[in-house]
């Protein structure tokens, strides 16, 4: 890689890896994590008893916040309602308080006075010998967090300037919300990975992104000219002008080639003899209802509506989801809209989500956090029933590994029911129950997961992360994380045949149904359903078009019988 000092102007190129097409031209903004938390300047005087207030009142909301959700899980989870309540206590510590107040009164920011503060405390409590005042660092660590972000909420963090272009080491989804709606351009990240949820919010966006760009925080400066071609993964700064031209007319190629396959929209999603494959499409956000509905979706197969939670930066109540899932649910009408069940956790943080964890992607995550918290679960399960009255609403549940999450799940529903009964709501007391096969143990027991449910639906992002043991969000693991290995191909078959044996329809959602090289792998191995972004969804159907099903039959028998990624790879002629 070239040094920043010796080619200030001339080109200069890094490399990553390609997690969203598109090339952006801009210029960069550079996020350092404490940037990106609080300001780092000396605050004038004058400023400081403003500072304070934002300090005490971050306090006051954030006590609120831990007081309402004790009101609210008491009766179902007091091991959750003792860990509030300790965080609690700490917050309302007066010695912590009197110490970052003093630091706010020699001129610190509130942002940078809890961060100071709270991070001098956790070394010492780091270190110490006792068990329990070790876990108060992670309490200190994950309370810093929520101020902060109480904070956050409160000032107007970033201003860009047109034709941003991010570079950070590592971005959230809820970051990837945020700078859509400021206008970024492109995101450059140092890790991340290419399943993760930031890269696919980036790809249902149509925001070019290339992450796995080493030190890019640090070798490249604010107000760079940047080229980002989320094609190749190359990263140009000061870019030749034949560089440029060059980048330029495969943007307009990319265009133009997307343009042309508009004409597919109304055309049926069928094999080349006839073999038909529902083609839907995952919703991440309000807008892509529209872009899915534009491009001819058979419906969505995959809503994911924890994104909900994420870019309202709070739960929202039974109200706010209804008026969400209704506009969702008649975009897809009379097509079937599938609401998955918060998937919370893991990389997708929210407030009010109580213990820091050290592996996330292990953790407290979707079924297990919903189940736990059974309030929000169950004003979930009744927005999404309030919206099934039509007949063409699923309901589908992730992060399953055994059966009693699923029959405590129906319970729930059941009961869900009965009171929107009483209360004469209408809604599809028949509505389908579905679960997600994204671990290996449903795969295994995928037989009596069958007979509980009424549809499958293949979540490859995770079903590869848990199989393999490879963090789909981490790059460097990102050659072992492979949705083309061999025992993937052999679970996808496997769960396949449990659902027809169980005459129940089965669907991919990961981005492996989105794959240029999958289509017709998929279509052999029996796959029923796929659901991809909507910017994938027209280049999807024309290579379903082009499948000749008892060619795929033949590869997918090929691929089952591999014994390697590679030859895998070699069999669908990818690079
Ligand atoms: C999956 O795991 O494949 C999936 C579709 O769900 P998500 O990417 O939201 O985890
Ligand atoms: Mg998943």
């Amino acid at each position: 890689m070239l040094s920043k000092n010796n080619l200030m102007n001339k080109e200069q190129k890094f490399n990553g890896i390609p997690s969203s097409p598109g090339i952006a031209i801009g210029r960069a903004v550079i996020l350092k994590p404490e940037t990106v938390v609080f300001p780092v300047e000396d605050v004038p005087a004058e400023r400081i008893p403003d500072e304070l207030s934002r300090f005490d009142k971050a306090v006051e909301d954030l006590v609120n916040e831990f007081t309402e959700l004790v009101d609210k899980v008491k009766e179902e989870a007091g091991a959750v309602v003792s860990i509030i309540e300790t965080n609690t206590l700490i917050i309302s510590d007066k010695m912590l308080h009197a110490a970052v107040t003093d630091r706010i009164n020699n001129g610190e920011s509130a942002e940078s006075a809890v961060v100071s503060e709270f991070d001098r405390q956790k070394q010492f409590f780091k270190h110490s010998n006792d068990v329990i005042l070790r876990e108060r660092a992670v309490d200190l660590d994950q309370i810093k967090q929520k101020l902060l972000s109480v904070l956050r909420r409160r000032s107007d963090m970033i201003d860009f300037p047109n034709n941003s272009i991010v570079v950070a080491q590592s971005l959230s989804p809820s970051d990837i919300i945020k700078f859509r709606e400021a206008g970024v351009l492109a995101f450059i990240t140092e890790i991340g990975g290419i399943a993760s949820h930031a890269s696919i919010l980036a790809r249902t966006f149509e925001i070019p992104a290339v992450i796995g760009v080493h030190n890019a925080v640090s070798m490249i400066i604010n107000g760079d000219n940047l080229i980002v071609d989320g094609f190749s993964g190359l990263i140009f700064n000061h870019a030749e002008k034949k560089t440029l031209h060059d980048l330029v007319s495969r943007q307009s190629d990319y265009k133009k080639n997307q343009k042309a396959l508009g004409k597919l929209a109304k055309l049926s999603s069928e094999t080349k003899d006839g073999r038909r494959i529902k083609l839907q499409s995952n919703i991440d956000y309000l807008d892509d209802a529209n872009s899915a509905a534009m491009v001819g979706a058979e419906g969505f197969g995959l809503v994911r509506t924890e994104n909900l939670i994420i870019s309202l930066q709070h739960f929202p109540s039974e109200e706010e989801q209804y008026n969400w899932y209704k506009q969702i649910a008649d975009r897809a009408f009379p097509a079937i809209a599938t609401f998955r069940v918060f998937d919370i956790g893991s990389d997708k943080h929210a407030e009010g989500m109580p213990r820091h964890e050290e592996n996330p992607a292990l953790g407290f995550r979707g079924i297990r956090f919903l189940l736990k918290r059974r309030d929000i679960f169950k004003s979930q399960i009744r927005a999404i029933l309030r919206v099934s009255d039509h007949k063409n609403i699923r309901l589908m549940l992730p992060m399953i590994s055994n059966i009693d999450e699923v029959l405590n799940s129906i319970k729930l529903i059941e009961q869900c029911k009965s009171e929107l009964h009483q209360q004469k709501e209408s809604f599809d007391a028949y509505i389908p129950v579905g679960v997600m096969i994204e671990t290996p143990a449903a795969v295994m027991v995928a037989d009596k997961l069958a007979e509980l449910t009424q549809f499958f639906s293949i979540g490859t992002n995770d079903l590869t992360q848990y199989s393999l043991a490879a963090d789909r969000s981490n790059e460097l693991v990102a050659d072992v994380y492979d949705a083309f290995h061999p025992s993937i191909i052999r679970m996808i078959k496997m769960t396949v045949d449990v659902a027809h044996k169980h005459k129940i329809p089965v669907g991919i959602c990961g981005e492996l149904a989105g794959h240029s090289a999958s289509t017709s792998l998929l279509v052999g191995l029996g796959v029923d359903e796929f659901s991809v972004a909507p910017s994938a969804l027209l280049e999807t159907k024309k290579r379903i078009r082009e499948t000749d099903c008892k060619i795929a039959i033949e590869l997918a028998e090929k691929a089952l019988n591999s014994s390697s990624h590679d030859e895998i790879k070699e069999l669908l002629d990818m690079d």
